[in-house]
């Protein structure tokens, strides 16, 4: 083991992988615990870095950032959905990591959460990297909160649902699908006023740029009112 991981060992937490569930057809649900897990300071929409491959052969220390699905302060869990259309090291870590396993990570951190629990009404979008982030941002809100939202995934089989069975999120299943046709859907979900809604867009780097820029240009929606949080490029 390098100097590097072994370093990275002793600053970093650790828990251990508990299960590992092919939930969709490029999705695996993770879950870790152990008294690392005590005491977390979490707020629903943040995220782990991950850091793997710390005994690998390569012996390359790998960090990748997943969105916290569920943390719970008394099991001493957290969950994640990792996906695999990347098909980098983190897909493989995901892959091939088994019950029993140890895990390093730092966290959670990160801002893209929920700014106002206030607002008149909330429109989520993203793809299915995000849908995990977006099903925690979800269960923060009101059931009978407006909430629009929109996930992209290229097939019925990368769906999947949030860690109580349902589907409370839309879902558009294309190729490809540009910011132009994701706010024509929203608004046919019934989305007329954009100026009294808050935007939360996660995913595709081209997704959150491009309708980022719409809703600005198009939309007349002030900066305040939209978080775009790219997950890859
Ligand atoms: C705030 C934040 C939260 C995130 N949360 C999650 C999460 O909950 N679950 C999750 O799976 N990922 C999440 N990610 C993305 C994650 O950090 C990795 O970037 C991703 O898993 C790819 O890592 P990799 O090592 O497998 O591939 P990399 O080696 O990083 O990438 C290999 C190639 O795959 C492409 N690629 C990456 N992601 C995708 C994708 N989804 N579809 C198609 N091509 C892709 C890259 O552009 C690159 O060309 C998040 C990222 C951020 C910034």
């Amino acid at each position: 083991m390098g100097l590097l991981d072994s370093l990275a060992k002793q600053v970093l937490k650790r828990a251990t992988i508990t299960c590992v569930a092919p939930i969709a057809q490029h999705t695996y649900h993770l879950t870790f615990q152990g008294p690392d897990l005590a005491d977390v300071q979490y707020t629903p929409g943040q995220t782990l870095n991950v850091f793997f491959d710390l005994s690998g052969p390569e012996a390359a220390l790998r960090k990748r950032t997943y969105s916290i699905w569920q943390y719970n302060a008394e099991a001493l869990t957290l969950e994640l959905a990792v996906c695999t259309f990347s098909n980098g090291p983190g897909a493989r870590w995901a892959q091939q990591c088994r019950p029993g396993d140890d895990v390093y990570f730092h966290g959670p951190g990160g801002k893209f959460i929920l700014d106002t629990p206030t607002a008149f009404s909330y429109c989520l979008l993203g793809d299915v990297s995000a849908l995990s982030h977006l099903y925690a941002l979800r269960r923060q809100l009101p059931q009978a909160q407006s909430v629009f939202s929109l996930v992209h995934a290229r097939t019925e089989a990368d769906c999947f649902p949030d860690l109580d069975g349902t589907y409370p999120l839309h879902f558009a299943i294309a190729d490809q699908l540009p910011a132009t046709e994701v706010l024509a859907e929203v608004a046919a979900q019934g989305l007329s006023s954009a100026t009294s809604c808050l935007f939360y867009i996660g995913g595709a780097q081209t997704l959150c740029v491009e309708t980022r820029q719409l809703l600005r240009k198009q939309w007349q929606v002030s900066a305040n009112h939209l978080k775009a949080k790219p997950f890859w490029k």
